[in-house]
C-alpha cells in the first residue's frame, strides 16, 4: 500500500472521503492500481477489498457497472465532447449496484482547456454517490480553478526495489517465467531452492517480480515510461496480451500474498511455489 491508498483508507475510517482526487506520478501503471484498488475497497461488501464478496468479484473481472475508465480517441487529447459523454452526464445516472459510482481518468492531463471548464461544475457539485480519480504526471497540466476542487496525491512507489544484484538467479527467473505456462509443478516447487542456488533468496526474487508486474503494466498500458528490466520486455509483452486487466491485477494481489507470507516466516520454497503455481493458472487459463 502507498501513501495514497493509505490516505484513502484513514479518510475513509473517518468518514472524511471526498469526491475528487487527483493522482499524482511518473508511473501511469501505479497511478491505475491505485486508483482501482481504492475503488474496490470503496465498493466493496465488507469494505476491505475481500476479494470474494459479489462487487469484489466483478471490480476483478473488470465488470462493475459502477466503475467507469474514461477513455479518448486521440492519443494526446481528452476532448469536451468525451468528457461531457462519459463522465460529466454519465455522472448524473445514478449507481447501478452500489452506492458509490467511480470514475477513473487516465491521461487526465490530456484535457484541453475545453475539457477542463467542462468538468468544473460536476467537481464543484458532484453527486454525493460521485467519485472521481484523475491521473497525470503532473499536476500543472490543470487550470488552478480545476485542481482547487481536488486533493491532490502524490503517488510513488515505496521500498528500495531499485537496486537489485546482478546474479544467475535473475537469468534463471526469466528463463522459468519465459516457460511459464509449459513449466510441471515439480519445478515450480524446486523453484526456490534452484534460484537459491543461483544467489538469488525468495525476498529477492519476489522483488525482481514486483518490477517485472509493474514494467507489464507499463506495455499493457501503453504509457511509454521506461521498463525497469528492458531484457524482459518480449516475455512481459506475451504476458500483457494474454492477461485482462483483472487477471493482471491478480497477479499483483497473488504477489502481496507471497511478500505477506515470507514476511511473516512462511516458508520460502513453499512462497515461492504457490506464486508461480498461481502465476500459471492465470496465464493458461487466460
Ligand atoms: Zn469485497
Amino acid at each position: 500500500m502507498n501513501s495514497a491508498e493509505r490516505y484513502f483508507v484513514t479518510a475513509e475510517e473517518r468518514g472524511e472521503l471526498g469526491h475528487a482526487f487527483l493522482l499524482e506520478g511518473e508511473d501511469q501503471a501505479l497511478l491505475t492500481a491505485t486508483a482501482r484498488r481504492t475503488a474496490q475497497r470503496v465498493l466493496c461488501e465488507k469494505g476491505t477489498a475481500c476479494g470474494t464478496c459479489e462487487s469484489c468479484r466483478a471490480v476483478l473481472s473488470g465488470n462493475h457497472p459502477d466503475i467507469i475508465t474514461v477513455s479518448h480517441e486521440k492519443p494526446d487529447t481528452l476532448s469536451v465532447s468525451e468528457i461531457r459523454h462519459q463522465l460529466v452526464d454519465d455522472i448524473e445516472i445514478r449507481p447501478y449496484r452500489s452506492a458509490r459510482k467511480i470514475y477513473i481518468v487516465p491521461d487526465a492531463g490530456k484535457m484541453n482547456p475545453q475539457a477542463q471548464n467542462a468538468i468544473l461544475k460536476t467537481l464543484e457539485e458532484p453527486p454525493a454517490y460521485g467519485m472521481i480519480f484523475l491521473l497525470a504526471d503532473n499536476r500543472n497540466r490543470f487550470l488552478p480553478t480545476v485542481l482547487s476542487r481536488l486533493v491532490t496525491l502524490r503517488c510513488e512507489e515505496e521500498g528500495g526495489s531499485e537496486e537489485l544484484t546482478e546474479n544467475a538467479g535473475r537469468e534463471r527467473l526469466l528463463q522459468l517465467l519465459g516457460h511459464l505456462r509449459a513449466a510441471d509443478a515439480s519445478e515450480l516447487a524446486r523453484a526456490a531452492s534452484d534460484l537459491k542456488a543461483d544467489g538469488m533468496q525468495a525476498e529477492e526474487a519476489l522483488e525482481l517480480m514486483t518490477l517485472l508486474l509493474r514494467d507489464m503494466m507499463v506495455i499493457k498500458a501503453e504509457a511509454g515510461t521506461k521498463l525497469r528490466v528492458p531484457e524482459a520486455e518480449t516475455l512481459l509483452s506475451g504476458f500483457a496480451d494474454r492477461l485482462s486487466w483483472a487477471e493482471a491485477d491478480r497477479c499483483f494481489t497473488s504477489l502481496q500474498e507471497a511478500k505477506a507470507r515470507l514476511k511473516a516466516n512462511g516458508n520460502a520454497d513453499v512462497t515461492i511455489e504457490v506464486f508461480l503455481l498461481q502465476l500459471r493458472e492465470l496465464l493458461r487459463k487466460a
